[in-house]
Protein backbone atom coordinates (compact mmCIF):
# COMPACT_ATOMS: atom_id res chain seq x y z
CA UNK A 1 0.00 0.00 0.00
CA UNK A 2 1.56 3.40 -1.03
CA UNK A 3 2.60 5.65 1.89
CA UNK A 4 1.64 9.09 0.39
CA UNK A 5 -2.45 9.35 -0.58
CA UNK A 6 -4.18 11.53 -2.76
CA UNK A 7 -7.95 11.75 -1.72
CA UNK A 8 -10.99 13.53 -2.64
CA UNK A 9 -13.44 14.47 -0.47
CA UNK A 10 -16.62 15.68 -1.79
CA UNK A 11 -18.60 17.26 1.10
CA UNK A 12 -20.87 20.54 1.25
CA UNK A 13 -20.71 20.72 5.25
CA UNK A 14 -17.81 23.01 6.26
CA UNK A 15 -17.48 21.13 10.05
CA UNK A 16 -17.23 17.68 8.48
CA UNK A 17 -14.50 18.79 5.35
CA UNK A 18 -12.89 20.63 8.38
CA UNK A 19 -13.01 17.56 10.29
CA UNK A 20 -11.65 15.54 7.70
CA UNK A 21 -8.91 17.59 6.91
CA UNK A 22 -7.81 17.45 10.34
CA UNK A 23 -8.13 13.74 10.90
CA UNK A 24 -6.47 13.05 7.37
CA UNK A 25 -3.35 15.21 8.54
CA UNK A 26 -3.12 13.24 11.92
CA UNK A 27 -3.43 9.72 10.40
CA UNK A 28 0.21 9.18 10.74
CA UNK A 29 1.03 6.45 8.54
CA UNK A 30 0.08 8.29 5.65
CA UNK A 31 1.16 11.46 4.17
CA UNK A 32 -2.50 12.49 2.73
CA UNK A 33 -3.17 14.88 0.52
CA UNK A 34 -7.16 15.71 0.86
CA UNK A 35 -7.98 17.08 -2.09
CA UNK A 36 -11.68 19.20 -1.11
CA UNK A 37 -14.73 19.84 -3.28
CA UNK A 38 -18.07 21.33 -2.33
CA UNK A 39 -19.61 20.40 -5.33
CA UNK A 40 -19.99 16.91 -6.21
CA UNK A 41 -20.08 17.08 -10.18
CA UNK A 42 -16.77 18.96 -10.01
CA UNK A 43 -15.45 16.26 -7.63
CA UNK A 44 -16.45 14.00 -10.06
CA UNK A 45 -14.71 15.42 -12.80
CA UNK A 46 -11.75 16.14 -10.92
CA UNK A 47 -11.73 12.21 -9.37
CA UNK A 48 -12.33 10.91 -12.89
CA UNK A 49 -9.53 13.21 -14.71
CA UNK A 50 -6.50 12.52 -12.25
CA UNK A 51 -4.53 9.88 -10.20
CA UNK A 52 -6.44 9.40 -6.93
CA UNK A 53 -6.37 6.63 -4.30
CA UNK A 54 -9.59 7.44 -2.54
CA UNK A 55 -12.86 9.35 -2.48
CA UNK A 56 -14.70 9.64 0.74
CA UNK A 57 -18.30 11.63 0.06
CA UNK A 58 -20.95 12.47 1.90
CA UNK A 59 -24.12 10.83 1.90
CA UNK A 60 -26.48 13.94 2.95
CA UNK A 61 -25.50 16.34 -0.14
CA UNK A 62 -27.90 19.17 -0.80
CA UNK A 63 -29.79 18.48 -4.01
CA UNK A 64 -28.25 14.69 -4.49
CA UNK A 65 -26.87 12.00 -2.35
CA UNK A 66 -23.94 10.39 -2.09
CA UNK A 67 -25.55 7.37 -3.58
CA UNK A 68 -25.70 9.18 -6.88
CA UNK A 69 -21.99 10.40 -6.38
CA UNK A 70 -20.84 6.54 -6.02
CA UNK A 71 -23.37 5.50 -9.19
CA UNK A 72 -21.63 7.94 -11.44
CA UNK A 73 -18.17 7.41 -10.47
CA UNK A 74 -18.49 3.57 -11.11
CA UNK A 75 -20.44 4.24 -14.65
CA UNK A 76 -16.90 5.83 -14.98
CA UNK A 77 -15.53 2.90 -14.45
CA UNK A 78 -13.27 4.20 -11.55
CA UNK A 79 -11.16 1.51 -9.81
CA UNK A 80 -10.32 3.54 -6.48
CA UNK A 81 -12.12 2.81 -3.20
CA UNK A 82 -15.52 4.93 -2.58
CA UNK A 83 -16.45 5.77 1.10
CA UNK A 84 -19.49 6.98 1.96
CA UNK A 85 -20.43 9.31 5.17
CA UNK A 86 -23.87 8.30 6.04
CA UNK A 87 -26.19 10.36 8.80
CA UNK A 88 -27.78 7.38 10.06
CA UNK A 89 -26.14 3.73 10.75
CA UNK A 90 -28.89 2.37 8.94
CA UNK A 91 -28.42 -0.81 7.67
CA UNK A 92 -30.47 -0.99 4.52
CA UNK A 93 -29.13 1.99 3.53
CA UNK A 94 -25.46 0.72 3.93
CA UNK A 95 -26.27 -2.12 1.49
CA UNK A 96 -28.02 -0.22 -0.86
CA UNK A 97 -24.93 1.55 -1.02
CA UNK A 98 -22.58 -1.47 -1.58
CA UNK A 99 -24.69 -2.73 -3.94
CA UNK A 100 -24.36 0.69 -6.13
CA UNK A 101 -20.79 -0.09 -6.42
CA UNK A 102 -19.37 1.78 -2.83
CA UNK A 103 -16.30 0.50 -1.22
CA UNK A 104 -17.45 0.97 2.20
CA UNK A 105 -19.76 3.41 4.49
CA UNK A 106 -18.95 5.41 8.00
CA UNK A 107 -21.96 6.68 10.01
CA UNK A 108 -20.68 10.12 11.11
CA UNK A 109 -21.82 9.16 14.56
CA UNK A 110 -18.79 6.94 14.69
CA UNK A 111 -16.62 9.12 12.87
CA UNK A 112 -12.60 9.45 14.16
CA UNK A 113 -9.09 9.79 13.44
CA UNK A 114 -9.12 5.78 13.94
CA UNK A 115 -12.15 4.53 12.13
CA UNK A 116 -11.07 6.68 9.00
CA UNK A 117 -7.84 4.94 9.09
CA UNK A 118 -9.47 1.86 9.56
CA UNK A 119 -11.98 2.09 6.87
CA UNK A 120 -9.28 3.73 4.00
CA UNK A 121 -6.81 1.18 4.63
CA UNK A 122 -9.64 -1.73 4.70
CA UNK A 123 -10.96 0.10 1.37
CA UNK A 124 -7.43 0.26 0.02
CA UNK A 125 -6.42 -3.52 -0.03
CA UNK A 126 -9.95 -4.43 -1.10
CA UNK A 127 -9.76 -2.51 -4.20
CA UNK A 128 -6.50 -3.53 -4.73
CA UNK A 129 -7.25 -6.90 -4.53
CA UNK A 130 -10.52 -6.56 -6.91
CA UNK A 131 -7.88 -4.88 -9.46
CA UNK A 132 -6.09 -8.08 -8.77
CA UNK A 133 -8.48 -10.25 -9.27
CA UNK A 134 -10.05 -8.72 -12.36
CA UNK A 135 -6.76 -8.56 -13.97
CA UNK A 136 -6.48 -12.08 -13.32
CA UNK A 137 -10.13 -12.95 -14.74
CA UNK A 138 -9.42 -10.76 -17.77
CA UNK A 139 -6.47 -13.09 -18.06
CA UNK A 140 -7.90 -16.26 -17.77
CA UNK A 141 -10.81 -14.48 -20.27
CA UNK A 142 -8.31 -14.06 -23.09
CA UNK A 143 -6.43 -17.63 -22.57
CA UNK A 144 -10.34 -19.25 -22.65
CA UNK A 145 -10.78 -17.50 -26.19
CA UNK A 146 -7.35 -18.36 -27.31
CA UNK A 147 -8.28 -22.18 -26.47
CA UNK A 148 -11.69 -21.60 -27.73
CA UNK A 149 -10.03 -20.87 -31.26
CA UNK A 150 -7.88 -23.17 -31.50
CA UNK A 151 -10.20 -25.90 -30.77
CA UNK A 152 -12.44 -24.60 -33.34
CA UNK A 153 -9.40 -24.89 -35.49
CA UNK A 154 -8.77 -28.70 -34.63
CA UNK A 155 -12.25 -29.15 -35.47
CA UNK A 156 -12.47 -27.49 -38.21
CA UNK A 157 -9.23 -29.80 -39.48
CA UNK A 158 -11.06 -32.65 -38.41
CA UNK A 159 -14.08 -31.93 -40.47
CA UNK A 160 -12.22 -31.21 -43.68
CA UNK A 161 -9.53 -34.62 -43.10
CA UNK A 162 -12.88 -36.66 -42.82
CA UNK A 163 -14.39 -35.36 -45.61
CA UNK A 164 -10.90 -35.15 -47.75
CA UNK A 165 -10.49 -38.98 -46.37
CA UNK A 166 -14.47 -39.52 -47.49
CA UNK A 167 -14.58 -38.68 -51.01
CA UNK A 168 -11.67 -41.50 -52.64
CA UNK A 169 -12.68 -44.22 -50.05
CA UNK A 170 -16.55 -44.02 -51.37
CA UNK A 171 -15.35 -44.37 -54.80
CA UNK A 172 -13.54 -47.26 -54.05
CA UNK A 173 -15.89 -48.61 -51.89
CA UNK A 174 -18.20 -48.31 -55.23
CA UNK A 175 -15.36 -49.61 -57.42
CA UNK A 176 -14.92 -53.01 -55.41
CA UNK A 177 -18.86 -53.49 -55.43
CA UNK A 178 -19.40 -53.50 -59.04
CA UNK A 179 -16.33 -55.97 -59.14
CA UNK A 180 -18.07 -57.87 -56.88
CA UNK A 181 -21.28 -57.56 -58.97
CA UNK A 182 -19.71 -59.45 -61.47
CA UNK A 183 -19.61 -56.30 -63.97
CA UNK A 184 -15.98 -56.73 -64.25
CA UNK A 185 -16.20 -60.65 -65.25
CA UNK A 186 -16.68 -63.67 -63.76
CA UNK A 187 -15.59 -63.98 -60.04
CA UNK A 188 -13.68 -67.11 -58.02
CA UNK A 189 -15.18 -67.83 -54.60
CA UNK A 190 -12.06 -66.69 -53.14
CA UNK A 191 -11.75 -63.66 -54.83
CA UNK A 192 -15.35 -62.59 -53.84
CA UNK A 193 -14.71 -63.67 -50.02
CA UNK A 194 -11.83 -61.12 -50.37
CA UNK A 195 -13.50 -58.97 -52.01
CA UNK A 196 -16.57 -58.83 -49.39
CA UNK A 197 -13.96 -58.45 -46.86
CA UNK A 198 -12.70 -54.97 -48.79
CA UNK A 199 -16.14 -53.54 -48.72
CA UNK A 200 -16.87 -54.36 -45.28
CA UNK A 201 -13.36 -52.66 -44.53
CA UNK A 202 -14.85 -49.69 -46.63
CA UNK A 203 -18.00 -49.56 -45.08
CA UNK A 204 -16.32 -49.36 -41.69
CA UNK A 205 -13.81 -46.65 -42.44
CA UNK A 206 -16.56 -44.66 -44.03
CA UNK A 207 -18.56 -45.61 -40.25
CA UNK A 208 -15.60 -44.12 -38.40
CA UNK A 209 -15.16 -40.81 -40.74
CA UNK A 210 -19.21 -39.96 -40.56
CA UNK A 211 -19.16 -40.64 -36.39
CA UNK A 212 -16.07 -38.25 -36.83
CA UNK A 213 -17.52 -35.78 -38.94
CA UNK A 214 -20.69 -35.55 -36.10
CA UNK A 215 -18.29 -34.86 -33.37
CA UNK A 216 -16.76 -31.85 -35.28
CA UNK A 217 -20.43 -30.88 -35.99
CA UNK A 218 -21.76 -31.63 -32.47
CA UNK A 219 -18.30 -29.26 -31.38
CA UNK A 220 -19.50 -26.41 -33.70
CA UNK A 221 -23.03 -26.56 -32.94
CA UNK A 222 -23.83 -27.64 -36.30
CA UNK A 223 -25.31 -30.62 -35.80
CA UNK A 224 -28.74 -29.68 -36.73
CA UNK A 225 -31.96 -32.19 -36.47
CA UNK A 226 -34.96 -32.65 -39.09
CA UNK A 227 -37.36 -33.10 -36.81
CA UNK A 228 -40.93 -34.61 -38.50
CA UNK A 229 -43.90 -36.39 -36.54
CA UNK A 230 -43.16 -40.03 -36.49
CA UNK A 231 -44.23 -42.96 -35.36
CA UNK A 232 -41.37 -44.47 -32.91
CA UNK A 233 -42.53 -48.22 -34.01
CA UNK A 234 -41.27 -47.43 -37.56
CA UNK A 235 -38.39 -45.98 -36.81
CA UNK A 236 -37.45 -48.94 -34.25
CA UNK A 237 -38.40 -51.80 -36.60
CA UNK A 238 -36.59 -50.24 -39.62
CA UNK A 239 -32.99 -50.04 -37.27
CA UNK A 240 -33.38 -53.78 -36.55
CA UNK A 241 -34.36 -55.01 -39.66
CA UNK A 242 -30.93 -53.10 -41.07
CA UNK A 243 -28.77 -54.86 -38.14
CA UNK A 244 -30.34 -58.01 -38.92
CA UNK A 245 -27.42 -59.22 -41.81
CA UNK A 246 -25.33 -58.29 -39.54
CA UNK A 247 -26.39 -60.09 -36.29
CA UNK A 248 -27.19 -63.38 -38.27
CA UNK A 249 -23.53 -63.14 -39.73
CA UNK A 250 -22.20 -63.14 -35.70
CA UNK A 251 -24.91 -66.09 -35.36
CA UNK A 252 -27.29 -64.02 -33.20
CA UNK A 253 -31.03 -63.52 -32.09
CA UNK A 254 -31.89 -60.31 -33.05
CA UNK A 255 -35.76 -59.73 -31.86
CA UNK A 256 -37.37 -56.58 -31.63
CA UNK A 257 -41.12 -56.17 -29.70
CA UNK A 258 -43.45 -52.64 -29.80
CA UNK A 259 -46.81 -51.66 -28.48
CA UNK A 260 -49.73 -52.05 -30.85
CA UNK A 261 -50.63 -48.57 -30.91
CA UNK A 262 -48.55 -45.73 -32.65
CA UNK A 263 -46.05 -44.26 -30.34
CA UNK A 264 -45.76 -40.74 -31.57
CA UNK A 265 -43.20 -38.63 -31.03
CA UNK A 266 -41.02 -35.64 -33.27
CA UNK A 267 -37.90 -36.56 -33.40
CA UNK A 268 -35.11 -37.02 -36.83
CA UNK A 269 -35.82 -40.15 -37.90
CA UNK A 270 -32.55 -40.56 -39.70
CA UNK A 271 -30.49 -39.53 -36.41
CA UNK A 272 -32.41 -41.64 -34.05
CA UNK A 273 -32.19 -44.69 -36.17
CA UNK A 274 -28.21 -43.78 -36.08
CA UNK A 275 -28.55 -44.24 -32.00
CA UNK A 276 -30.41 -47.45 -32.18
CA UNK A 277 -28.06 -48.89 -34.93
CA UNK A 278 -25.06 -47.59 -33.27
CA UNK A 279 -26.13 -49.55 -30.16
CA UNK A 280 -27.53 -52.55 -31.85
CA UNK A 281 -24.13 -52.86 -33.39
CA UNK A 282 -22.38 -52.66 -30.04
CA UNK A 283 -24.48 -55.58 -29.13
CA UNK A 284 -23.53 -57.42 -31.93
CA UNK A 285 -19.94 -57.06 -31.24
CA UNK A 286 -19.69 -57.58 -27.55
CA UNK A 287 -21.79 -60.68 -27.42
CA UNK A 288 -20.66 -64.21 -28.67
CA UNK A 289 -22.44 -66.15 -30.51
CA UNK A 290 -25.41 -67.89 -29.80
CA UNK A 291 -26.14 -65.29 -27.84
CA UNK A 292 -29.39 -63.19 -27.81
CA UNK A 293 -30.36 -59.21 -28.75
CA UNK A 294 -34.02 -57.80 -27.41
CA UNK A 295 -34.99 -54.59 -28.58
CA UNK A 296 -38.13 -53.27 -26.40
CA UNK A 297 -40.14 -49.99 -27.84
CA UNK A 298 -42.07 -49.20 -24.13
CA UNK A 299 -44.18 -46.49 -22.82
CA UNK A 300 -42.24 -44.50 -20.34
CA UNK A 301 -43.84 -42.05 -17.81
CA UNK A 302 -42.40 -39.15 -19.74
CA UNK A 303 -42.26 -40.86 -23.28
CA UNK A 304 -40.84 -43.90 -25.10
CA UNK A 305 -38.00 -45.60 -23.62
CA UNK A 306 -36.22 -47.99 -26.68
CA UNK A 307 -34.24 -51.06 -25.04
CA UNK A 308 -31.44 -52.69 -26.23
CA UNK A 309 -30.18 -55.79 -24.00
CA UNK A 310 -28.15 -58.28 -25.15
CA UNK A 311 -26.18 -61.50 -23.57
CA UNK A 312 -22.71 -60.11 -24.77
CA UNK A 313 -19.77 -59.88 -21.81
CA UNK A 314 -20.82 -56.97 -19.88
CA UNK A 315 -19.05 -53.88 -18.50
CA UNK A 316 -18.09 -53.45 -15.32
CA UNK A 317 -19.86 -51.07 -12.99
CA UNK A 318 -17.20 -48.68 -12.47
CA UNK A 319 -17.15 -47.87 -15.80
CA UNK A 320 -21.03 -46.78 -16.12
CA UNK A 321 -20.55 -43.31 -14.79
CA UNK A 322 -18.27 -42.67 -17.27
CA UNK A 323 -19.08 -44.87 -20.64
CA UNK A 324 -21.18 -42.04 -22.29
CA UNK A 325 -18.13 -39.49 -21.98
CA UNK A 326 -16.17 -38.92 -25.31
CA UNK A 327 -12.90 -40.79 -25.77
CA UNK A 328 -13.59 -43.28 -22.98
CA UNK A 329 -13.40 -47.09 -23.75
CA UNK A 330 -13.18 -50.75 -21.90
CA UNK A 331 -10.53 -52.85 -22.40
CA UNK A 332 -11.93 -56.84 -22.68
CA UNK A 333 -10.17 -58.96 -20.43
CA UNK A 334 -7.37 -59.31 -22.71
CA UNK A 335 -6.69 -55.64 -22.47
CA UNK A 336 -7.56 -55.00 -26.05
CA UNK A 337 -9.20 -51.72 -27.05
CA UNK A 338 -10.93 -51.50 -30.21
CA UNK A 339 -12.75 -48.51 -32.09
CA UNK A 340 -12.70 -44.70 -31.49
CA UNK A 341 -14.63 -44.39 -28.13
CA UNK A 342 -16.96 -42.00 -29.69
CA UNK A 343 -20.05 -43.91 -30.60
CA UNK A 344 -21.85 -43.83 -27.50
CA UNK A 345 -21.15 -40.45 -26.85
CA UNK A 346 -22.54 -39.29 -30.09
CA UNK A 347 -25.65 -41.62 -28.95
CA UNK A 348 -25.98 -39.81 -26.19
CA UNK A 349 -25.62 -36.17 -27.43
CA UNK A 350 -27.85 -36.79 -30.14
CA UNK A 351 -30.69 -38.28 -27.89
CA UNK A 352 -30.30 -35.21 -25.23
CA UNK A 353 -30.57 -32.64 -28.92
CA UNK A 354 -34.09 -34.80 -28.91
CA UNK A 355 -34.70 -33.89 -25.11
CA UNK A 356 -34.01 -37.16 -24.24
CA UNK A 357 -31.69 -39.25 -22.29
CA UNK A 358 -29.66 -42.29 -22.45
CA UNK A 359 -28.59 -44.81 -19.74
CA UNK A 360 -27.34 -48.14 -19.10
CA UNK A 361 -27.65 -51.61 -16.51
CA UNK A 362 -25.16 -53.62 -17.34
CA UNK A 363 -23.48 -56.75 -15.40
CA UNK A 364 -20.27 -58.72 -16.24
CA UNK A 365 -20.66 -62.33 -17.93
CA UNK A 366 -25.01 -61.39 -18.18
CA UNK A 367 -25.17 -58.74 -20.94
CA UNK A 368 -25.92 -55.50 -20.80
CA UNK A 369 -29.31 -53.08 -21.23
CA UNK A 370 -29.41 -49.48 -22.46
CA UNK A 371 -32.36 -47.40 -22.76
CA UNK A 372 -32.99 -44.19 -24.98
CA UNK A 373 -35.82 -42.55 -23.40
CA UNK A 374 -37.03 -40.12 -25.83
CA UNK A 375 -40.05 -37.54 -25.36
CA UNK A 376 -43.53 -38.07 -26.83
CA UNK A 377 -44.94 -36.04 -29.46
CA UNK A 378 -45.62 -32.16 -28.37
CA UNK A 379 -48.74 -31.33 -27.91
CA UNK A 380 -48.32 -28.06 -30.61
CA UNK A 381 -46.95 -30.69 -33.47
CA UNK A 382 -50.06 -32.92 -32.27
CA UNK A 383 -52.48 -30.16 -32.93
CA UNK A 384 -50.55 -29.90 -36.06
CA UNK A 385 -50.76 -33.10 -37.61
CA UNK A 386 -54.27 -33.56 -36.84
CA UNK A 387 -55.63 -30.01 -38.35
P1 LIG B 1 -16.47 -47.21 -29.98
O1 LIG B 1 -16.88 -46.00 -30.79
O2 LIG B 1 -14.99 -47.30 -29.77
O3 LIG B 1 -17.12 -48.49 -30.37
P2 LIG B 1 -18.42 -46.80 -27.92
O4 LIG B 1 -18.55 -45.43 -27.38
O5 LIG B 1 -19.45 -47.28 -28.85
O6 LIG B 1 -16.97 -46.90 -28.50
O7 LIG B 1 -18.32 -47.81 -26.70
C1 LIG B 1 -17.43 -47.55 -25.65
C2 LIG B 1 -17.03 -48.82 -24.98
O8 LIG B 1 -18.17 -49.37 -24.35
C3 LIG B 1 -16.52 -49.90 -25.92
O9 LIG B 1 -15.13 -49.83 -26.00
C4 LIG B 1 -16.95 -51.18 -25.25
O10 LIG B 1 -15.90 -51.63 -24.40
C5 LIG B 1 -18.12 -50.79 -24.36
N1 LIG B 1 -19.43 -51.28 -24.84
C6 LIG B 1 -20.33 -50.59 -25.56
N2 LIG B 1 -21.44 -51.33 -25.77
C7 LIG B 1 -21.23 -52.52 -25.21
C8 LIG B 1 -22.01 -53.72 -25.05
N3 LIG B 1 -23.23 -53.85 -25.57
N4 LIG B 1 -21.44 -54.73 -24.36
C9 LIG B 1 -20.23 -54.63 -23.81
N5 LIG B 1 -19.45 -53.54 -23.91
C10 LIG B 1 -19.94 -52.50 -24.58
Amino acid sequence: MPNQLRIVAIDDDADDMLFLKRAARRIGDFDIELIPFRVPDEGIQYATTHTVDALIVDYGLGGTDGGEVVSKLVAAGVDFPIIVLTGTDSTELAVNLIHRGATDFLAKSRLSEESLRRSLINAIDKCALQRQVSKHRLEIEAKNDELRARNDEISRFYHHISHELKTPLTSAREFVAIVLDGLAGPLTDEQREYLEISKGSCDELVRHLNDLLDVTRLETGKLNLRVADHDLRAIVELAVKTMQPSAAKSELGLTVSVPADACLTSVDESRVRQVLTNIIGNAIKFTDAGGTIEVRLEHEDSGWGVSISDTGRGIPEEHHAHIFDRLYQVADEDGFIGGMGIGLNLCREITRLHGGEISITSEVDEGSCFTVSLPRRERSSETTHAA
